[in-house]
């Protein structure tokens, strides 16, 4: 514990708004001190002449003061650049990339044979030489004798040192357009975002995702949703960038990440949404219960959220109803930042949504903004049919080329026409023609104001 004060002198000023969390318990001596206890969250709200003090606020809403040196400043988590990272593909595929064949020259693969694993391929007296990188626990070792958190320490070992391999790392051959990201886990731990087991309680089994099930559980007395890694060794590097997604973003309608758990199972920590995913909730309540207000609540709601990604740049790939949260508040946030992603993604693999993905994101890659409009205008279909799965009879394979005949789907009964007109405009085959999410929520806005 920080006894002494002018000890760490506390170096950069915090701004109002700035997110500090607790590195120790503080019980505070004054009235006017905020006491707080370690891991919470505090909002700055002024600093004051003295620089070891800062005005604050907890999450209740109380103010008070703040000592600096028991807090840190959150901070994002951001993808580190692999410029060497080619992805999924194929051995012989790495030594047609590889040219001119000089010595040293690498990329990094995903391994075929090995699922999980990934592979090194460097160039060596005009040969292409494969080390098989085996991934274990979040650790990746070539030799099982030195290991690594991550593909980047691993790069930088043998860019500095052969030890053992045929020839040092000397240039990496960089993969043109894409460029993947790898997370590194101490900075969680540096951003403030990790979250001890032992502050967890588990509850009960709420849902189960593509990564893992999902549990209700109780931190800091506030119920949250834990998202549980099933396997470790295949998905962390996809889990814990949706968690760095997450720490750059706050919105009221985005669901908030409250932490991760770090060890041998991550889990990642966010807010508990009490009515869970738009489509259940639609499905089980019907037309009885769910009132016009509450349809274009929910359709606002999701709005500002995917215009606040948009103002970020964000695309987020996976909207739909299922992604949708619904909490005790009838708020609705989106969630689900798996796919999401800064730039251009693949469509290989995976189960891809097609019935929500614009034309031109499934033939050329080509995600954006505007082909989130195209999943929206789906999402506003689904709202208003009271969720019914999209394209009711038309076979998943025949999608596309029906909706590039044309076809577009009817409104559902009771849509207003407004809405109809907005999904219309979203499935416009010309990206450009599309809405923004800004333009929409302005509408929408409107709808809302005349709705009863
Ligand atoms: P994935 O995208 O990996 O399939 P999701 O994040 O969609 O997983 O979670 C699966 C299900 O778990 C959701 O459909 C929802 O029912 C439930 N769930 C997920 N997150 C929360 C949350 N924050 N609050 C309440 N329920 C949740
Ligand atoms: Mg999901």
């Amino acid at each position: 514990m920080p006894m002494d004060q002018n000890h760490q002198q506390h170096q950069e000023a915090w701004s109002r708004g700035t997110q500090v969390v607790a590195n120790y318990n503080f019980e505070g001596s004054s009235p006017d001190d905020l006491p707080f206890k370690k891991g919470d969250v505090l909002t700055i709200v002024q600093p004051t002449k003295d620089p070891n003090w800062y005005k604050g606020k907890n999450e209740s809403g109380k103010e008070g003061m703040v000592p600096a040196t028991y807090v840190q400043k959150r901070k994002e988590v951001h993808l580190q650049a692999m410029p060497w990272y080619h992805g999924k593909i194929e051995r012989k595929m790495a030594e047609d990339l590889l040219h001119p064949r000089e010595d040293g020259l690498f990329l990094i693969r995903e391994s075929v044979n090995y699922p999980g694993d990934y592979t090194l391929s460097v160039c060596y007296q005009r040969k292409v030489e494969h080390y098989r990188i085996i991934y274990h626990k979040n650790q990746m070792t070539i030799d099982e004798e030195t290991y690594f958190d991550n593909l980047n320490q691993l790069v930088e070992h043998y860019q500095n040192d052969a030890d053992g391999l045929c020839t040092k790392l000397i240039r990496a051959l960089p993969k043109k357009g894409d460029s993947f990201g790898a997370v590194r886990i101490q900075d969680f731990e540096a951003g403030g975002w990790v979250i001890q087991k032992k502050d967890l309680q588990e509850i009960e089994l709420i849902g189960r995702g593509e990564f893992g099930d999902v549990y209700k559980g109780l931190y800091k007395n506030q119920f949250v949703a834990v998202k549980q890694l099933k396997d470790q060794d295949r998905a962390a590097q996809a889990f814990l960038k949706e968690a760095s997604v997450m720490t750059s973003l706050r919105h009221p309608n985005l669901v908030q990440l409250i932490g991760v758990v770090l060890g041998d199972t991550i889990r990642l920590v966010t807010e508990f949404m009490g009515k869970g995913n738009l489509v259940e909730y639609l499905r089980s309540r019907g037309r009885s219960v769910i009132q016009k207000k509450d349809q274009i609540d929910f359709a606002t709601d999701t709005c500002a959220a995917m215009e606040y990604l948009e103002s970020k740049k964000l695309v987020h790939r996976d909207l739909a109803a299922r992604n949708i949260l619904i909490n005790e508040n009838n708020t609705a946030k989106v969630s689900d930042f798996g796919l999401a992603k800064y730039g251009d993604y693949s469509t290989e693999g995976g189960k891809f949504p097609i019935k929500w993905t614009a034309p031109e994101a499934l033939k050329n890659n080509n995600f954006s903004n505007k082909s989130d409009m195209w999943s929206y205008g789906i999402l506003l279909w689904e709202l208003y049919s009271f969720g019914r799965v999209p394209y009711p009879r038309i076979p998943l394979a025949d999608v596309v080329m029906h909706v590039e005949k044309g076809y577009r789907m009817e409104a559902p009964e009771g849509c207003p026409k407004q809405i109809y007109s907005l999904m219309l405009r979203a499935w416009n085959l010309n990206p450009a023609e599309r809405p923004t999410f800004k333009e929409a929520l302005q509408e929408l806005q409107n709808l809302r104001s005349t709705t009863v």
